[in-house]
């Protein structure tokens, strides 16, 4: 019986793998320099597979994957359908938040109930935060590198991931608004809990008592 552990490169690998080593789990190439997508680790019955963020609801949710680690604006985005979410990781943490051009008054645009143009990767969370609010916007779908929307005129607003905050100086936004604190879930397929459990369930474990032991970090 194999277990496959869906995870994406960077910082959700990284931040994983002191995870993986307290359920006794260490991968035996790193994905940062090997192009290999499936990974082999010192236990023959488990190996990761190595696929984009936004993908490992997917892997998980069909199956292809048992377990994986996904932050919870993928999760959201996605829906969720098919997965158990059993544990917050809380690793890779950041927040939702609006921003704007340092120069835009965003509070008087929403005062005077003005339609605000939305560039985002996440449509689903931005949806839902606009609507609560009452404020009408038009999304607008991107893939990544959302800062640059307001500084050519694509739109008055992004929503976005922030954690230092030095990606907006940089491009000379501010944050707004938080939406929402992220960080990363592991993910389980709801069958695979069902028919390996003898295999997942100590995992399960191993992760939750690793995560308490680093609270407070
Ligand atoms: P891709 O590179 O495939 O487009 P991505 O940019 O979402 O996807 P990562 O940058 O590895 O991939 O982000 C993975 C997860 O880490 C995100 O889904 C989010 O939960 C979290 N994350 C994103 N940006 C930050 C950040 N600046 N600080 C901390 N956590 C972050
Ligand atoms: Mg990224």
């Amino acid at each position: 019986m194999t277990i496959t552990i869906a995870l994406s490169k960077g910082r959700i690998f990284e931040e994983t793998l002191p995870l993986l080593n307290a359920a006794g789990i260490t991968p035996l190439d790193d994905p940062e320099s090997s192009r290999k997508l499936i990974l082999a680790t010192n236990r023959a019955d488990v190996r990761l597979i190595i696929v984009r963020a936004s993908d490992v609801p997917t892997y998980v949710q069909y199956g292809a994957a048992d377990l994986g680690v996904a932050g919870k604006d993928v999760l959201n985005e996605h829906g969720g359908t098919g997965l158990y979410q059993p544990l917050d990781l809380n690793i890779a943490r950041c927040r939702m938040m609006v921003a704007v051009r340092d120069d835009f008054d965003y509070e008087s645009a929403v005062r005077q109930g003005a339609r605000l143009r939305v560039a985002t990767k996440y449509v689903q969370a931005a949806r839902e935060h606009f609507a609560a609010k009452g404020v009408h916007v038009d999304l607008i779908k991107l893939y990544g590198s959302m800062e640059l929307a307001p500084l050519v005129g694509l739109s008055d607003a992004i929503v976005d991931l922030v954690s230092s905050g030095n990606t907006l100086k940089a491009n000379h936004l501010k944050a707004v608004e938080a939406i929402s604190v992220i960080s990363s879930r592991l993910v389980v397929n709801q069958a695979s809990l069902k028919l390996k459990r003898v295999a997942i369930q100590p995992m399960l474990d191993a992760f939750a008592q690793a995560v308490k032991m680093s609270a407070g970090d």
